[in-house]
């Protein structure tokens, strides 16, 4: 049997595109789908072994707490089984150049999966044997995961890869494989091809609270990440339940951090990251259904509940019982049962206080992720004071960059939530395609 998700994923013979989109999150699979339905041809280009982006990750989604994978598997499925789009998974950029016609002469670097993926069907019975065990990127490490493995339940394609840095080449999954589909014989592959116009739709990167010092992440064990709570309430959750790291307890005082990494000049991200607030009162709401018992406390400093119900959303949440606390929190200390005791200053009443929970989540913001800007040999891609793609006209052309031809969609801008995401995902295929039409 062979895995009908995976036709798109060979190494393409095709080397001529209209569109190259960089980044396979929803903006990036929004924008592939928008220009392939006009009927142009799209390579789609992943750095990671699924598509999807953040948003597969997640649980549900403010304001309406619709289920986020539930939109976003039938996005992601259309985009992979469309005519059109050549995906591309594992692969980055290594160079983009401007050839004398105008296109764009683009280097690839497809990297080894070490699983021939036409013939993988996601059996899954290479992890049941692989005796590795390491942790797990894709829940954040909450678990652990094979060294040979499937990311997610739902990644796209459900193809297995081998982590060759971890694996110890015992031959245990090339016996059990069914399919004869684990290939350690896989090289990294160059590929060149030629493109019209370009959309980076390359996203954010997660703040990586470690460097606060003092709210001990990395060192108390019940202090997480937004995104780990994200994971542990997502329908792909690790556990059946809430758990807290340290000891596996169903935690019943939890609280807030906002504003981690964001709105700091001390930590280099001076801007808001927009969308915090409302997850943090998203993952509350969802909290208070699972476990109606539990008191949860966020500690803020401005609410920025700015788009259309959002501020409906956070009434609701503090109607259902969350108790939001205007408050920076100076210092987070660990007790020896695991519980952690938040020292902050209470803006309302100006007292200094401190108070106990036996789960800290972390609000982490969102930064840019610049990295994309070296691959352009001959023309400059600029960005902005804090590192975002640089739109050349916010307000007329959102979606145009300093490099004529290539456009920008999503995240890749600067912070933003779901809905303006793919609206900047629909600016950037009006201004894409116009583009294309103006080389006919
Ligand atoms: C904890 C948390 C909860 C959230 N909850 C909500 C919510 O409930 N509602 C809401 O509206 N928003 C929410 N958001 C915001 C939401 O996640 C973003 O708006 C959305 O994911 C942005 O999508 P994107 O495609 O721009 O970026 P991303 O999801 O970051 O996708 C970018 C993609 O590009 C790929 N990529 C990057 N660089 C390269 C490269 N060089 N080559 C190839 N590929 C590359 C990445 O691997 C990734 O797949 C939440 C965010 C967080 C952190
Ligand atoms: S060869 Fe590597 S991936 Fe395969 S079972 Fe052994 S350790 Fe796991
Ligand atoms: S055993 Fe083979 S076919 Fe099954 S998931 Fe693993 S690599 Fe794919």
């Amino acid at each position: 049997m062979t895995n009908n998700n995976n036709a798109a994923l060979e190494c393409p013979e095709e080397t001529k595109y209209d569109v190259m989109v960089i980044g396979a999150g929803i903006a990036g699979a929004e924008s592939a789908l928008k220009i392939a339905d006009m009927g142009y041809k799209v390579l789609l280009v992943e750095k990671e072994p699924s598509i999807g982006g953040k948003m597969i990750l997640l649980s549900k989604v403010f304001p309406t707490l619709d289920c986020a994978a539930c939109i976003t598997t039938p996005k992601v499925s259309e985009t992979s089984r469309h005519p059109n789009i050549t995906i591309l998974t594992m692969t980055e950029v290594e160079e983009v150049q401007r050839s004398n016609n105008r296109d764009f002469i683009v280097q690839l670097i497809k990297k080894p999966r070490y699983v021939i993926e036409k013939d993988c069907t996601g059996c899954q019975e290479c992890e049941n044997v692989c005796p590795v065990i390491t942790q797990d990127q894709f829940q954040f490490n909450l678990t652990a995961r094979k060294a040979v493995y499937i990311p997610f339940n739902i990644a796209s394609p459900r193809i297995a890869l081998i982590d060759i840095e971890n694996c110890m080449l015992c031959g245990a999954c090339e016996k059990a494989c069914p399919s004869n589909c684990i290939d350690f014989t896989q090289q990294e592959q160059k590929l060149q091809i030629s493109v019209k116009a370009i959309i980076l739709a390359t996203g954010f990167k997660l703040f990586d609270p470690i460097s606060i010092e003092q709210y001990g992440y990395g060192r108390y064990k019940n202090v997480i990440t937004s995104m780990q709570m994200e994971r542990q309430l997502a329908p792909t959750r690790p556990f059946n339940n809430i758990l807290r790291p340290s000891d596996g307890k169903i935690p019943d005082k939890i609280a807030y951090v906002f504003c981690t990494g964001s709105r700091d000049h001390t930590v280099g991200n001076p801007i808001c990251s927009q969308v915090c607030c409302m997850y943090s009162t998203k993952q509350a709401q969802l909290l208070m259904g699972a476990l109606p018992m539990a008191d949860i406390s966020l500690y803020y400093i401005n609410i920025r509940a700015f788009g259309k119900g959002y501020n409906e959303f956070y009434m609701q949440a503090k109607d259902m019982g969350a108790n939001y606390v205007k408050g920076k929190i100076g210092k987070i200390t660990e007790k020896e049962n695991g519980n952690l005791i938040l020292r902050f200053e209470d803006i309302v009443t100006g007292k200094v206080s401190e108070k106990e929970h036996d789960l800290v989540v972390l609000s982490v913001g969102l930064l840019a992720n610049p990295e994309i800007t070296k691959v352009f040999k001959d023309e400059k891609l600029e960005l902005d004071a804090v590192k975002y793609v640089c739109q050349k006209d916010m307000l007329q052309n959102p979606a145009q960059t300093s490099i004529e031809g290539v456009f920008v969609a999503g995240t890749a801008t600067g912070p933003m939530d779901i809905p303006d995401t793919i609206m900047s995902a629909g600016a950037a295929v009006t201004e894409t395609s116009s583009y294309l039409k103006k080389l006919l």
